[in-house]
């Protein structure tokens, strides 16, 4: 099995904890970006899971995607949590981390019923619905580029064993909807049943591939647009890596927290401030905007600051921008807490 597309960091997590970080606390879209980081943290948790659990099983002549990004007929996007693509079948992997102590799932109507530890109830859409609704966007995705047709398998993984998993006596779809561990046998089955027609040959499976990596689009939401925030809300300044507060003060060739006493070099926290640019405001930066956000005083301060990162840029000296995507490049998932 090859890993085609790595699980990339969230960028739905770390905007929601930029933005937590750069707002007042007693901003009226405090509570409701906690818990769009609430949920980002258990979609990160199952993610993660999948992806771990995946890259110790080996079966060959398999190619697997994670957390790819497609556009559709309309111009919107569908997102597949993982897909799995083999010379005899696809297979998208839809994960769902729910917590609480149980969830059940129901056929009429589709609807799946959490039960939390507090004795409430919540009710959510089927996520059978969502992988089927997946599927369909994909296969006409591919016929629209005249690439290989092949059947389209699915599954909803809830791997969060804790939580316990009923359906309901009229829900068919129960083999679809399983536990991390059966995976393997799953896709074993798919195998055995699918190696009975020819499949397509390996130059098939390489333009398929290529095309997939080269249409994937990374969602581009920036916090400000996410949470509808104003951007003069938005608190300026480098944070401290250590304790996060907002501004350090600049002091010779290092960056010093007033709150923590901690001291920096240029680099590091120079970083993590423009990555906030990125998640909460553009994907571009230029020395003046550098300047404003970083609240450094001078072009070449701004200069300094940006030397190091080797961000691309595109633009005479003047009028350049930076492009802030590459600093994504060297993130650490494993620093990803949730
Ligand atoms: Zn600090």
């Amino acid at each position: 099995m090859t890993i085609r597309k790595p699980r990339p960091a969230s960028l739905q997590l770390l905007t929601a904890e930029a933005a937590l970080r750069r707002i007042s606390s007693s901003h009226p879209k405090y509570p409701f970006i906690e818990l769009d980081l609430r949920k980002a943290k258990a979609g990160v948790k199952g993610e993660k899971s999948v992806a771990h659990f995946l890259s110790l099983i080996n079966l060959t002549d398999k190619f697997v995607y994670h957390n790819l990004r497609l556009k559709r007929d309309d111009q919107h996007h569908f997102e597949l949590d993982t897909l799995i693509i083999s010379p005899h079948y696809l297979l998208i992997i839809e994960v769902k981390y729910f917590s609480g102590e149980w969830v059940e799932l129901r056929e009429y109507p589709n609807q799946l019923t959490q039960f939390t530890y507090e004795q409430t109830r919540r009710t959510y859409e089927d996520p059978i619905l969502q992988v089927k609704e997946q599927r369909k966007n994909l296969a006409n995705w591919l016929v629209r580029r005249n690439l290989p047709s092949l059947p389209i398998e699915y599954l909803v993984i809830m791997p969060n064993s804790s939580c316990e998993l009923r359906f309901h006596e009229n829900y068919k779809e129960y083999k679809r909807v399983i536990r991390l561990p059966s995976l393997e046998q799953n896709l074993i089955s798919f195998d055995t049943f699918h190696k009975r027609s020819s499949g397509i040959p390996k130059s098939d499976i390489n333009l398929l591939d290529e095309r997939l990596l080269a249409e994937h689009c990374p969602p581009a939401s920036h916090g400000i647009t996410r949470y509808a925030l104003q951007e003069d809300e938005i608190k300026k300044g480098i944070h401290c890596p250590q304790c996060r507060s907002i501004p350090m003060i600049r002091k010779k060739c290092t960056w010093h927290c007033p709150f923590c006493d901690y001291f920096s070099s240029a680099k590091i926290p120079g970083r993590e401030t423009l990555m906030d640019y990125f998640l909460l405001v553009n994907d571009t930066i230029n020395n003046r905007q550098v300047r404003d956000f970083c609240l450094v005083d001078t072009p070449r301060q701004a200069r300094n600051l940006l030397r190091g990162l080797n961000l691309e840029y595109c633009g005479s000296t003047k009028g350049r921008v930076y492009l802030l995507r590459g600093l994504f490049d060297l993130y650490d998932l494993q620093s990803e807490k949730v």
